[in-house]
């Protein structure tokens, strides 16, 4: 059908690279090797490659016949050593075959093409490569095996149902309309509250991919680094008795019980003496305003102060813990103190419970752990949300069936069912080389 592709599909600098080969002259690969292995599918076998009589290097290479392959098409798979003259020489031996590099995602786009997966599956591969953190692993290999379209045609054969009971109301208006007209608002809900639903998962599903933005705020000395030190388990940020040297911003990457956290130290926020510190304090307004969660932190061992309450006014209404620190150093609750978690960075008191508490309120859980982390997923879900409500509204027939049909598509572009040319380039050109 198309052209014979190769790339090297291994990090460079590694002792071994493997090179891929896809196409239906994949087996031509064999007249640059001493014996003929495609009459051996599947075997992974020790061959000498070699161009013009020259030896290119001693490798191990298997052919791997259509249809049950990567890509649904012929490959071939070469394991050379990882040297870069030595993989440059196998790839120009391969160019002289007549076939060409292959560019960005090509072996997943052919695979998608070919109907060996549904586009969010597609989509999934790279986010297994990227996955930082244990769960997000487990939500990319999830969507790998069609969690994400088995969830999408759920909703999908709910609106079918639903769209074939208007056809027949239009159709035969007598018969038909009352009970259709009955009917619509129940499938349609059906289906509406399972893209809500899906919608609202993925709010866990992005923190899965992105990480959980966790913004550390209090005013100088209440224990800010120490915190952010304790829950990271390093030194990272800079840890003083003096008031207000955290002038700028640190931004450090963890994970809390598997989940990615991105965990932000903030300058005090209080006025500003310096042009610096000014920065700093604008800094930190604005990843309290970006955050996911907002911990404000409070020294417990004395009462709070104007400038903590400035602060718990100022993130009022904001997903929020109120966090007392010191708890080490109080003896007795300071009747003034405002309702939290007692931790102490010092002895690591409370810090479980604050994680716990941190992931319970901005990515509530899944029980199987299969989320919609893709962002144009999520963008898709949204306008079919969109369209569902409209033919929820809608006063004709006619136009409930364009609505509901308009949030087919929607979902179609989500399995890749319904999805433009160059929708499809935009999404391969992010994948890397030789996937
Ligand atoms: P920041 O300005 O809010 O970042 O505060 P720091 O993390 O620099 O801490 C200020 C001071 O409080 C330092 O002397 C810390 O050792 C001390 N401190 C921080 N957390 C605790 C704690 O939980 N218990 C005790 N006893 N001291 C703490």
């Amino acid at each position: 059908m198309e052209d014979t592709i190769y790339a090297p599909s291994s990090a460079i600098g590694g002792a071994i690279a493997v090179i891929r080969v896809s196409g239906d002259q994949a087996r031509r690969v064999c007249e640059l090797l001493n014996r003929d292995i495609a009459r051996q599918p599947r075997k992974l076998t020790y061959v000498k490659l070699q161009q013009n009589g020259e030896l290119i290097d001693e490798c191990m290479a298997a052919f791997l016949p259509a249809p049950a392959t990567y890509t649904g098409e012929d490959m071939f798979e070469i394991n050379c050593h990882g040297g870069m003259q030595t993989i440059q020489r196998v790839l120009f031996a391969l160019g002289s075959l007549g076939f060409r590099p292959a560019e960005a995602g090509e072996f997943t786009k052919r695979s998608f093409l070919n109907g060996k997966m549904d586009l969010s599956a597609a989509e999934a591969v790279m986010d297994v490569i990227n996955a930082d953190a244990e769960q997000s692993l487990k939500a990319a290999l999830l969507q790998l095996q069609g969690s994400v379209r088995r969830e999408i045609e759920g909703v999908e054969s709910l609106l079918l149902d639903a769209l074939s009971g208007i056809d027949a109301a239009i159709d035969y208006p007598d018969e038909a309309e009352a009970d259709t007209l009955l009917a619509l608002p129940e499938s349609l809900e059906q289906a509406k509250r399972r893209v809500e639903t899906l919608i609202a998962e993925s709010r866990r599903g992005r923190v899965l991919r992105d990480g959980l933005r966790v913004a550390i705020v209090g005013r100088p000395n209440v224990g800010k680094s120490s915190l952010m030190n304790a829950l990271l388990g390093t030194d990272r940020a800079i840890v003083t008795a003096e008031a207000g040297t955290t002038r700028d911003l640190i931004d450090e990457k963890t994970s809390f019980q598997g989940v990615p956290v991105r965990l932000i130290d903030t300058a005090g926020i209080r006025e500003a003496d310096s042009e610096a510190e000014r920065i700093g304090v604008d800094r930190a307004r604005e990843a309290i305003q970006t955050a996911d969660v907002v911990c404000v932190v409070l020294d417990a061992s004395v009462p709070i102060t104007a400038e903590d309450e400035t602060l718990l006014r100022e993130t009022d209404g904001m997903t929020r813990l109120v966090l007392l620190n010191k708890c080490d150093l109080a003896q007795n609750d300071i009747p003034s103190t405002p309702e939290g978690i007692r931790v102490s960075a010092k002895t690591g008191e409370g810090l479980d419970e604050l994680k716990t508490a941190i992931l319970r309120l901005a990515a509530p859980e899944r029980g199987d752990g299969a989320y919609i982390t893709n962002e144009r997923h999520i963008r898709a879900l949204e306008h079919a949300l969109e369209s569902l409500n409209d033919a929820k509204n809608a006063d004709e027939l006619d136009c409930a069936a364009t609505d509901v049909k308009n949030a087919l598509h929607f979902l179609g572009s989500i399995t890749g069912t319904d999805v433009d040319a160059s929708v499809l380039d935009r999404i391969f050109e992010r994948f890397c080389v030789g996937k």
